[in-house]
């Protein structure tokens, strides 16, 4: 039997086919030296344009927009910009493990805030007994990988206040940002108002385009975040792969469709999931955006994460990801594996048989 990855958050859907004959086309035309650091004009000046009409953020594509190596530099370079050792971190538990671990390396303090099923609210007193002197930023992921939790805008004003409270800046990755369920609406927190000048909103391309390997992402903040980051960006990367910028500018021209379309797929994936999930016994905690769903592993009489993931791959030949990975207190985890149902329509049938077939 062949395994199937329900692990790893790779997209495994066709790339838009308006993207790849533009790629090719640059690669064809040999616009393969290195761009500018922040990145081409051409896909700055519809980055911002499309940061404008979707997120509210209105910036200037001259000084405010950095084409980044995926989100993920877009991340890093922040991090790194911005914090120092001993420098404290807010986090919301469960959380994605590359802003962990890239804090982590950065030498930074984490201090959690935690986030509690089915609505993964968070408790204000506890989110402001997070933040003090110390704090230089806060991470937020809307939707979130692996709760799926979309930040509502009131949500999202409080940790503004904080912000602005404690003169920290918010890095916020918002890279699943057109993948959202039941009238869930995106709110971007760098739309607030008062948080024009502190927050790095990053986003990307591997998730809505389904690209996870062309490595291309895009971080807008204030001219002078933006301005360190782009240091950054430059010193470790020169810059983001040039063809693929000609090629992804073509992405900006896809119809208002193409993103339904979208939205209506993952819909439609995520209740079969759910679904097979069911018939396995396996509770699920219906997310709101992003494409990862978290199942209570109680049913299948095993005592840990670790064990139900072991047993779904040998006796599905299913990979998940132990719930405990994603949590500050991995016993708020342990009682869950994540899904990942971003793949093909045959694959993702085959997995949810095999699941069903576990009852
Ligand atoms: N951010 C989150 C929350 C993710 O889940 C992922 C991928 O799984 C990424 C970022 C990676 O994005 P990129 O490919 O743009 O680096």
């Amino acid at each position: 039997m062949g395994g199937i990855n329900l692990g790893q958050g790779i997209c495994d859907q066709p790339a838009p086919e308006e993207i790849k004959t533009a790629s090719i086309a640059a690669i064809r035309a040999d616009r393969s030296t290195y761009s500018k650091f922040e990145g081409i004009d051409e896909l700055r000046a519809r980055i911002a344009e499309k940061m404008a009409a979707y997120n509210g953020i209105s910036c200037d594509p001259a000084t405010q927009v950095i084409v980044t190596v995926g989100s993920t530099g877009g991340f890093a370079i922040a991090c790194l910009a911005l914090v120092d050792e001993g420098d404290e971190a807010v986090l919301f538990s469960p959380f994605y493990s590359y802003h962990v671990n890239i804090l982590k390396l950065c030498g930074a303090r984490m201090r959690f805030v935690t986030m509690r099923p089915p609505d993964w609210q968070y408790d204000p007193a506890e989110l402001e007994a997070a933040f003090g002197p110390r704090t230089r930023i806060v991470v937020v992921n809307t939707p979130s990988n692996p709760s799926g939790k979309v930040y509502t805008r009131e949500e999202l004003e409080g940790v503004a206040r904080l912000c602005q409270k404690w003169g920290a800046v918010a890095i916020t990755d918002e890279i699943y940002e057109y993948i959202l369920y039941d009238g869930h609406r995106h709110v971007s927190l760098g739309s607030l108002p008062g948080m024009e000048d502190r927050t790095v909103t990053l986003s990307g391309f591997s998730k809505t385009y389904s690209m996870t390997g062309w490595r291309l992402g895009y971080a807008v903040a204030s001219p002078e975040l933006s301005a360190r980051l782009g240091v950054l960006n430059d010193l470790l990367y020169i810059c983001a792969p040039t063809p693929l910028q000609h090629g992804v500018a073509a992405a900006f021209g896809l119809p208002p469709a193409y993103y339904e379309d979208l939205k209506r797929s993952y819909a439609s994936k995520l209740d079969l999931i759910t679904s097979a999930c069911a018939s396995a016994g396996l509770e699920t905690i219906r997310p709101q955006g992003s494409y990862y769903l978290l199942a209570d592993i109680s049913r299948l009489g095993l005592e840990s994460d670790k064990k139900a993931s072991a047993y779904l791959l040998e006796r599905a030949g299913v990979t998940s990801v132990p719930g405990s990975s994603f949590h500050a207190d991995p016993a708020d985890g342990r009682r869950q594996v994540r899904f990942c149902f971003a793949k093909k329509d045959e694959d993702l049938a085959e997995a949810c048989r095999r699941i069903r077939a576990l009852a």
